[in-house]
């Protein structure tokens, strides 16, 4: 066995391990016989060196191995599992997986929390009243057997190494690292028995990789890692430049699925789910193309089917019969946030309204805190809007009054007013499909 400070030092030097070698410190730290700090140290040297393919592989397949693997045995296949790197304001999944399960695909689809200033889907769901995401194995799998979707969370035995090192990698500064990030969404994914996966990595200034050509970058390893598991793959980089939709804030992000199910979402919101269900379709072979794919859900939404498959799912999770928004909470305080300036909204900062939600209440600053689930912003006027001066360009949902008025500055201050239409820019940056899709 070698020494913990001699691959601390090998990854320090730019060498590279080998899966042995990786296997070791991954069973070494989830068994608790290497320390935080060693593997910290560890962290940093990889985030700096970078991990090759091999490298990266490996530790997936570590990470993968270090606990239970969902079975679902007994469902009818093929299973699609959908998955976004994280961004502001998305909600793609309360769409996507009823528009899908809508067009008989089944879903089944174990989400995660919050991270850093990105929302989770299980914070989201859990603004329903009533509505558990914590659905044993059997549970699960019989949901999905009977409506054809289920979103729950992954529980503890699950991919235990990916949970203790991303707990370190959030607080030592190297989650935004390829190799680490690719190998940590793709354990999950491997560890969760679909045999199709879509992926939507987010770009921009709202999303962990910024820059597109390295999201590019994430989304061939993952497609290539998933499609070495046997999985049908393709992925999907998309923008995060601003929030997706309007609505950032758990119960209010579901309000704004909710509407956009009903056929009345924001334009961006609706064109990125109807693009990454088609998608799901296609892999999953009710679509033959993306496009034929995107048509069947657009179908299901339009005819209220995509609809009723969430109320299901609501209802089946122990949330209200016939879910139709009017359950969820509210805050206590709506501050309107104007605009001290005419012209055009040209630019919304996603990660600085990423954060202030976080603070209002709707994101986590530590593991512990406790989600406020109708605290949130509703920005009221997209991108390329025309503004005049005292107009609402956004709406802060709070817990208790903003004594000090940092918290509508702040909103302010995300939202660029300027004199000149901004240019369009893409939803998609790239697509990058597998060998099988
Ligand atoms: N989402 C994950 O699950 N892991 C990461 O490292 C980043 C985003």
């Amino acid at each position: 066995m070698t020494a913990v400070y001699d691959l601390i030092a090998k990854k320090r030097d730019g060498h590279v391990h080998s899966a042995f070698e990786i296997d070791e410190l991954v069973d070494g730290f989830v068994a608790g016989r290497i320390p935080d700090y060693q593997i910290a140290a560890w962290l940093m040297a990889a985030y700096v060196r970078g991990l090759n393919r091999d490298e990266t592989l490996a530790l997936t397949r570590a990470m993968t191995a270090s606990g239970e693997t969902i079975s679902l045995d007994g469902l009818p296949r093929p299973i699609v599992d959908k998955h976004s790197t994280g961004g502001v304001g998305d909600k793609t999944t309360l769409v996507i997986a009823p528009m899908v399960a809508a067009c008989g695909l089944p879903v089944a689809k174990m989400s995660g929390r919050g991270l850093g200033h990105t929302g989770g889907t299980l914070d989201k769901l859990e603004s329903i009243p009533g509505l558990t995401t914590t659905l044993s194995r059997e549970r699960f799998v019989a949901q999905v057997a009977r409506i054809g979707l289920a979103v729950a969370a992954q529980t503890e035995s699950v991919v235990p190494a990916d949970r203790l090192l991303y707990a370190l990698r959030d607080v030592t500064a190297t989650v935004d690292s390829l190799p680490l990030i690719a190998s940590s969404i793709m354990c999950k994914k491997l560890a969760t028995g679909a045999d199709a996966i879509v992926l939507d990595v987010k770009t921009g200034s709202g999303a962990f990789m910024r820059d597109p050509e390295e999201a590019v970058a994430l989304a061939e390893t993952m497609v290539e890692i998933g499609e070495g598991a046997g999985k049908r793959m393709a992925a999907l980089v998309t923008a995060m430049d601003g929030p997706l939709g309007l609505a950032i804030g758990n119960a209010l992000e579901v309000q704004e699925a909710l509407d956009t199910l009903a056929g009345r979402g924001p334009a961006d919101l609706t064109a990125i789910c109807l693009l990454l269900a088609g998608q799901m379709l296609a892999l999953g072979g009710k679509a033959a193309t993306r496009e034929d794919g995107a048509a069947l859900a657009r179908l299901a939404l339009d005819d209220g089917r995509a609809l009723r498959a969430f109320q299901d799912m609501v209802a089946a999770q122990g949330g209200p019969e016939r879910f139709d928004g009017s359950q969820l909470p509210h805050a206590a305080v709506v501050l309107d946030v104007v605009a001290v300036a005419s012209g055009y909204v040209t630019r919304v900062d996603a990660l600085a309204l990423g954060l202030l939600s976080r603070d209002l209440g709707a994101g986590r600053a530590t593991k512990t805190d406790v989600i406020a689930p109708a605290a949130g912003i509703v920005l009221r006027l997209p991108v390329g809007s025309m503004v005049a001066r005292g107009d609402v360009l956004a709406q802060l949902h709070l817990e208790r009054a903003d004594r000090d008025g940092s918290f509508a500055a702040r909103c302010g201050e995300a939202i660029d007013i300027g004199p000149d239409a901004p240019a369009p820019r893409p939803l998609v940056h790239a697509i990058v499909e597998g060998h099988a899709s």
